[in-house]
C-alpha cells in the first residue's frame, strides 16, 4: 500500500539516479569544466528524459538526456562547470506532462584522488582530523560523504593526512576535491600487485599472499582490485592521481629474508602502475613518496627509496619524502611509526606541495599565489596556511626597560666592564678598550683611539645609548663627535646636534658622508640619547662580488631617520666600533640581536 501511494505521488513513474551519488565529485576536464555521470533507470512510459544543474555557477537550464527505452536505462553525462555545488534534477516527460522525478542534492566537479599505500597513508595516525568545509571528501566505493578521520575504505580507526589535505587543496583551487581512501595498515607492495605476478620473498604478513608453488608466491589480488574499482568509479575522467605511500612493510623487516630489495620493489611497482592503466583504461598519473620510516633508530631504507625515487622519476611522478618527518612528527611521543597530528598537518602540506605545482601546470592555474576572492592564502613562504594553529610560536622576549637590555640581546656594555671590546693600539701587548668605565657609563678617552667589539655581527638589531658633553666646548663637527661603525660600512654620526649646525650628512645620526637623517631628533648636550640600528647584511656571489648591498634602518631617539636605504661594504659580519674623535662622549646600555627567521624559533 506504501508502495502504491509512493508510485501516485511520482505520477505513476520513477527515476531510480545511479550515478551521480549525493555528495559525488568528478575530476574536472580542465581548469573550469567537467563531466557529471548520469546513470540509471526508468519506471513509466514517458518521451522526453531532460537534466538540469541549479546552484552556484550552473545556469539551470533543462538539457535532454538519451535513454534506451527498451531497457529503461540511461547513461549519458551533462557538462557542469568546475567549482561549488550543485543540485542536480532529472525528470521524465511524456508530451507535457511529467512521469517521473529524481534530484541529488549535492554534486561537484573538482579534483579527485585515489590514495593507497599502507598505514600512514591510512587511519592509523595519531589525530582524527575533520576538513574545515565540505567541499573535502571521500568514497568508500559505494557512497560519499565530508572526509573525517577515519576514512571510509582505508584501514584502522584513528587519523589521515586527507583532511589537511583536501583542505590546502580546496583553497587553492576553489574547487572540491574528492579521495577514493583505500590503503591498508602494514601491507607490503607484494600484497598490492595483481593476482598472477610471483614473487620469491613472502612479506612478512601474509594475509593477501598465497603459495602458488615451492618458493612461489603471488597476491590475492583483493587489494588491487580495490584500487581498480576506484578508478572505474571515478566517472568520464578519470581521477587526476594515485598518490601511493607504501614501503614500511618491504624495508629493513626483523627477518632479512621478508625484505623486499629495491630492485624487486619498483619491478613490482611497475606491475601495479601498468596494470592500473590496462583497466582503468587510461594512463593515470601516480605520485610515488619516499616512505621507509621505521623508528627514530631505523629512520630509511635506502635501498627501497632509490627504487620509489627511480619511479617517481620515470614511469611515475614524485611524492613527498616523508622520512625527514622525524621527532615530534611521529606518534607516541616521537617513538612510533606513525605521524603525530603535526605530521599529519606536515604530511598533507609536503603532498600538497608534490602535487598542487604539478596540477596546476595542467588546468594553467598557479601554485602557489593565486589571489582573488575565494583564492588562498597561503602565508610568505608557503609552508603555512595564513592562520594556521600549527605554525611555530615566537618565541618570548622580555622587553628591556628604560635602559636596560631585552632578553635576548648579546649586551656588549653592561654598566660594569669593556670585556666584549678591545683595542688595536696595543698596550703592554694587552688589547683591552681604554676607556674609562664609571658609574655604569662609560666615556671615550681622547687621543686612545677607536674600540672595537671582539665579537662580529651579521643580520641584526643594535642598540646604543650616547650622551654628548653637558659642559658645550667646539662647534660643527668639533662637539660632541664620536660615532657607530659596523667595520667595514660607513659611520653612523654620533655628534651634538642639538642647535649646532654642520653640514647636513655629517650631523647626528647621518650615515657620514651618504644620508642625512630624516628629521634632527637631538636631546640637549649633557641628556642620553638612543640609536636603534637595523643592519642587513650583504650578499655576496662566490667570488666576494656584492650581488646585494648592504641596508641600513636607524632611528633616532625612537624617530626614524633612514628607512632601508643601501649602504657600500662587502663585510658580511662586522665587529662594533665606537669612534674616538677627540671627545669624551658617553655610552651606555649597548646590544645586539641577531635577526631571526620567521618560524624557526
Ligand atoms: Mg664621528
Amino acid at each position: 500500500m506504501l508502495v502504491l501511494c509512493l508510485l501516485l505521488s511520482m505520477n505513476q513513474g520513477r527515476v531510480i539516479l545511479e550515478s551521480p551519488m549525493e555528495m559525488q565529485v568528478f575530476q574536472r576536464d580542465g581548469r573550469d569544466r567537467g563531466r557529471i555521470a548520469l546513470r540509471g533507470r526508468l519506471e513509466g512510459m514517458g518521451d522526453v528524459l531532460e537534466a538540469r544543474l541549479t546552484g552556484g555557477k550552473a545556469k539551470g537550464e533543462w538539457k535532454p538526456v538519451s535513454f534506451d527505452d527498451r531497457v529503461a536505462g540511461f547513461a549519458a553525462t551533462i557538462d557542469a562547470p568546475a567549482g561549488g555545488w550543485y543540485g542536480l534534477e532529472i525528470r521524465l516527460r511524456k508530451g507535457s506532462a511529467l512521469v517521473a522525478e529524481g534530484s541529488v542534492k549535492r554534486v561537484g566537479v573538482g579534483e579527485l584522488f585515489v590514495v593507497a599505500g599502507q598505514s600512514n597513508a591510512a587511519n592509523h595516525a595519531e589525530a582524527k582530523l575533520k576538513p574545515s568545509t565540505d567541499k573535502v571528501v571521500a568514497c568508500d566505493g559505494s557512497s560519499w560523504r565530508v572526509a573525517e578521520d577515519p576514512q571510509l575504505g582505508a584501514t584502522g580507526n584513528g587519523g589521515s593526512f586527507i583532511p589537511p589535505l583536501g583542505d590546502i587543496l580546496v583553497e587553492r583551487l576553489g574547487v572540491p576535491v574528492g579521495f577514493f581512501p583505500v590503503a591498508v595498515g602494514a601491507t607490503s607492495v607484494r600484497e598490492w600487485v595483481p593476482a598472477g605476478v610471483a614473487f620469491e620473498r613472502p612479506p612478512t604478513l601474509t594475509g593477501n599472499i598465497r603459495s602458488v608453488g615451492p618458493g612461489q608466491f603471488e597476491s590475492t589480488g583483493r587489494l588491487y582490485q580495490a584500487l581498480a574499482d576506484r578508478l572505474r568509479l571515478a566517472g568520464p575522467a578519470g581521477v587526476r592521481a594515485i598518490l601511493w605511500h607504501q614501503g614500511e612493510s618491504d624495508a629493513n623487516q626483523k627477518d632479512p629474508n621478508r625484505t623486499l630489495p629495491g630492485g624487486d620493489y619498483r619491478k613490482l611497482m611497475e606491475e601495479i602502475i601498468r596494470a592500473s592503466w590496462r583497466d582503468g583504461g587510461r594512463e593515470t598519473p601516480w605520485f610515488v613518496a619516499r616512505a621507509t620510516y621505521h623508528t627514530p633508530e631505523d629512520k630509511r631504507s635506502d635501498d627501497i627509496r632509490l627504487a620509489q625515487e627511480s619511479l617517481g622519476k620515470t614511469l611515475a611522478l614524485a611524492g613527498p619524502d616523508t622520512d625527514a618527518l622525524d621527532g615530534d612528527h611521529r606518534d607516541n611521543a616521537g617513538k612510533g611509526v606513525h605521524f603525530s597530528a603535526k605530521g599529519q598537518s606536515e604530511h598533507a602540506r609536503l603532498w600538497s606541495e608534490a602535487v598542487g605545482p604539478w596540477l596546476t601546470r595542467q588546468t594553467g592555474e598557479t601554485w602557489p599565489g593565486r589571489r582573488g576572492p575565494g583564492a588562498v592564502s597561503m602565508a610568505p613562504g608557503g609552508r603555512f596556511r595564513q592562520h594556521a594553529m600549527d605554525r611555530p610560536r615566537p618565541p618570548v622576549v622580555t622587553p628591556p626597560e628604560a635602559g636596560k637590555a631585552p632578553s635576548d640581546a648579546i649586551v656588549l656594555f653592561d654598566g660594569k666592564d669593556l670585556g666584549a671590546w678591545k683595542t688595536d693600539k696595543l698596550r703592554d701587548g694587552k688589547d683591552a678598550a681604554p676607556w674609562k668605565v664609571a658609574d655604569g657609563i662609560f666615556e671615550v678617552v681622547p687621543r686612545t683611539g677607536p674600540i672595537v667589539t671582539r665579537e662580529a655581527f651579521a643580520n641584526c638589531q643594535i642598540h646604543i645609548e650616547y650622551r654628548p658633553p653637558a659642559v658645550v666646548t667646539g662647534r660643527g663637527q668639533g662637539r660632541g663627535n664620536s660615532g657607530f661603525f659596523l667595520v667595514g660600512h660607513p659611520e653612523i654620526q654620533v655628534l651634538d646636534s642639538f642647535e649646532n649646525d654642520t653640514y647636513p650628512d655629517g650631523q647626528a645620526a647621518a650615515i657620514y658622508g651618504h644620508y642625512p637623517p630624516l628629521v634632527n631628533a637631538n636631546r640637549k648636550p649633557g641628556e642620553w640619547n638612543t640609536l636603534d640600528i637595523v643592519f642587513v647584511s650583504p650578499v655576496l656571489d662566490g667570488r666576494g662580488k656584492v650581488v646585494k648591498k648592504a641596508r641600513y634602518t636607524v632611528f633616532h631617539n625612537g624617530l626614524l631617520v633612514h628607512h632601508d636605504v643601501e649602504v657600500p661594504g662587502s663585510a658580511v659580519a662586522s665587529p662594533i666600533s665606537l669612534q674616538d674623535h677627540g671627545n669624551p662622549v658617553g655610552f651606555r646600555n649597548i646590544w645586539v640581536r641577531p635577526a631571526r627567521d620567521y618560524d624557526n624559533p
